[in-house]
């Protein structure tokens, strides 16, 4: 049994930003993450091979600190009890034990269901991102990017870059929200330059905003899109080998709940509690980046700074962090109002169309349901291998549901590792 003084959770910007902040004072640090690289979901591929340097250096400090263990490809499972989380590597399972942890799960894509969202070629925004950049082959493939929010321009810019043919960016956002959106990105300059940059990258592919899917056609596969052009207007077909549709992101809080952390909803995410030294509602239970709330990559930073230096008992510079943090929130906060989702979206499928994959459970048999319990009981929705990660986020937009419980093992386990 391994002992860290700081284990972080998670190796994306949060989490290096964390355990680069606590590893100066000499304590011994573990980070876990169940990718064989660090980088997490923007720098995914490793962060010593980012154009951005704040990626490079934080990997470069990690990397030669001797108080510093990585794990790679190790996820954790659940806590057999406290100051203590179950691991299970490609090789092995193992107990971690530690004196304070720093959760930096990070989010995943919401997806949404309509007609045809099952057809092979439809995939989330940020999912076909990520084959890409593991080396899926989509030179000169037509391709759809949709959904919402500025993840949307990132994942069409790689997916050009690695030689695919950018049809359309769908955005369901409507225009003048966008626009003051943008008017609002004068407060944080290093967004307007980011937006610039990836605009010159697409200055040819049309840019739809007030728009969305409708439905996904083919014969078996991916053939066409059908997609809605504002309110009342007319239905448009787009020819397309892929579809890439994402409606924002949500964070990932299973591990903080099954620990006993408190979250919060607002409606339209749920998030992790943090105070202003980003501890839980658990004492000595960190938690920074995307699981406190959605707001990219450099609040992600700035948060995982001040849990590292708290967690450490650095106090002093981490309350010299609070003011960044702030107008990293308040571009969180626009960003959430900018691409709030309109309700036509909770209205696509159709009584036949699958909202569980993993059970295979239709909308006609679970808008009958009053909760996401009864839905359970009564369908096995949420059931299966995703344990609801994938459904839930549709069923909390489609029927207004919040998932209720968190069961251990948080993600799939081999039975070697349970009978262990
Ligand atoms: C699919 C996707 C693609 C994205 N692409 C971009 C992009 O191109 N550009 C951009 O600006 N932003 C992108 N983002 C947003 C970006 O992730 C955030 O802005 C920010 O980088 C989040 O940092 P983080 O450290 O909080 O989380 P993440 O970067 O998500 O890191 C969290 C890490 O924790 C690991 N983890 C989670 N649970 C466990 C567990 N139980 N056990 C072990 N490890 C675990 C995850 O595998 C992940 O590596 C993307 C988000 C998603 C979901």
């Amino acid at each position: 049994m391994s002992h860290y003084d700081i284990l972080v959770i998670g190796a994306g910007p949060a989490g290096l930003a964390a355990a680069h902040a606590a590893c100066g004072g000499g304590v011994r640090v573990g980070i876990v993450d169940d990718n064989p690289l660090a980088g997490g979901q923007i720098w995914r591929g490793g962060p010593d091979r980012q154009a951005d340097p704040r990626a490079q250096s934080l990997w470069s400090a990690l990397r030669d600190a001797p108080n510093v263990t990585f794990l790679p490809q190790t996820r954790v499972l659940y806590s057999p009890e406290p100051g203590q989380l179950r691991v299970q590597s490609a090789a092995a399972s193992d107990t971690l034990r530690f004196g304070h942890l720093i959760l930096a799960t990070g989010a995943r894509e919401r997806l949404l269901p309509f007609p045809g969202w099952t057809l092979p070629g439809v995939t989330g925004a940020g999912g076909l991102q990520a084959l890409a950049k593991g080396g899926y082959p989509l030179q000169g493939k037509r391709v759809v990017v949709a959904g919402s929010g500025p993840l949307l321009l990132a994942v069409a810019a790689t997916l050009k870059f690695k030689g695919a043919h950018i049809v359309a960016i769908i955005e369901q956002a409507a225009t003048p929200a966008m626009a003051r959106f943008a008017l609002g990105l004068v407060w944080t300059p290093a967004k307007i330059g980011q937006a610039l940059r990836l605009a010159a990258q697409l200055k040819d592919v049309p840019y739809l905003r007030d728009s969305y899917v409708h439905s996904a056609h083919g014969d078996g596969t991916l053939q066409s899109v059908l997609v809605q052009r504002g309110h009342g207007r007319e239905l448009e077909t787009l020819q397309c080998d892929y579809l890439a549709c994402g409606y924002g992101l949500m964070p990932n809080v299973e591990l903080a709940q099954a620990l006993g952390c408190a979250t919060a909803s607002d409606g339209a995410q749920t998030v992790v509690d943090a105070d202003h030294f980003q501890q839980t509602s658990v004492l000595g239970i960190y938690c920074a980046g995307e699981g406190t709330g959605v707001g990219g990559v450099d609040l992600a930073l700035v948060e995982g700074r001040i849990a590292g230096l708290s967690a450490s008992g650095q106090i002093v510079p981490a309350q010299a962090e609070f003011g960044e943090r702030a107008r990293w929130r308040k571009f969180a906060a626009s960003l959430a109002r900018a691409f709030a989702l309109r309700p036509e979206l909770a209205t696509l499928a159709g009584d036949d169309t699958i909202v569980c994959r993993c059970e295979d459970v239709a909308h006609g048999e679970l808008r009958t349901h009053t909760t996401w319990r009864c839905a359970k009981l009564q369908t096995r929705c949420g059931m299966g291998p995703c344990q609801g990660r994938i459904c839930g986020g549709a069923t909390e937009v489609l029927y207004g549901w919040r998932p209720d419980a968190v069961r251990m093992p948080i993600s799939p386990a081999r039975i070697d590792t349970i009978i262990a």
